[in-house]
């Protein structure tokens, strides 16, 4: 299954949390260590969110190899925020490599990224999607079940600032949604504003790494920090620099 990772703390390349350890993210594409049986390597697409300083986010999406794009290194390595997140896909079998297929999906100030599967997506999450307009529906960027997720998802998000509670509250709230109605699912989520990272886990693997000056989540450590904590199934993480809340969802 796909790897993410999020970023916080003070102000890197963007390309840096990409790139950063002997098992970074970039190396994960093609040689992961815990996917689970989902999936073998990362190599349909990848993508890299970063904020501005107005709080917009940017992406930046490809779904050809991510070792096969120079940008990499050449373009993302000059633009510097203070938070990041990434991601690299393993397309599940029946869905598109395509650009908007990848991960991170962004809107306004949110980015986020799904590394799993919902068994059945179109029926599945069809029928928690009854309260949304047509032209909402008329937006989903790709027909995978993550574009589907975060559809779904940021109707719930507004855009304007509400506290973190809040929003680690639609975000469990949504995904026991999820897996009450596709208890197969896998649904490692991970979104960020920019000033926070939340995620959660259900199935798939997450790795935590902090102090008082950043926080990473991660699919896999990408580094031997003894400080890595692995984070259990079935947990919604808020997570800011200095401060991180795991709680059951
Ligand atoms: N099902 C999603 C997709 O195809 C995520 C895949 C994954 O986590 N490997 O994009």
């Amino acid at each position: 299954m796909c790897r993410h990772l999020g970023y916080l703390g003070p102000a890197v390349a963007v390309s840096e949390p990409v790139l950063r350890g002997e098992h970074s993210l970039y190396r994960q594409s093609w040689a992961p260590r815990d996917m689970r049986a989902g999936g073998t390597i990362n190599a349909d697409g990848f993508g890299v969110a970063w904020w501005r300083t107005d709080g917009s986010v940017s992406n930046y999406r490809n779904p050809m190899p991510i070792w096969t794009d120079p940008a990499v290194g050449d373009v993302l390595s000059q633009i510097e925020a203070t938070a990041v997140v990434a991601a690299v896909r393993s397309a599940t079998v029946g869905m598109p490599v395509d650009r908007g297929a990848c991960a991170p999906f962004t809107a306004g100030r949110w980015a986020f990224s799904h590394n799993g599967v919902v068994p059945n997506w179109r029926t599945t999450l069809g029928q928690l999607a009854t309260s949304l307009s047509p032209a909402h529906l008329l937006e989903l960027e790709a027909p995978t079940d993550s574009a589907a997720l975060w559809l779904q998802l940021r109707a719930r998000l507004t855009q304007e600032r509400r506290g973190s509670d809040w929003v680690a509250g639609e975000l469990a709230e949504f995904a026991g949604s999820v897996v009450a109605a596709a208890p197969d699912a896998r649904l490692n989520i991970l979104l960020s504003d920019g000033e926070t990272l939340w995620a959660t886990t259900y199935y798939h693997s997450l790795s935590l790494l902090s102090d008082d000056a950043s926080v990473v989540l991660s699919s896999e450590p990408y580094d031997r920090d003894p400080n890595w904590q692995p984070v259990g199934d079935r947990r919604i993480v808020t997570a800011v620099p200095g401060h991180v809340c795991i709680e059951a969802f």
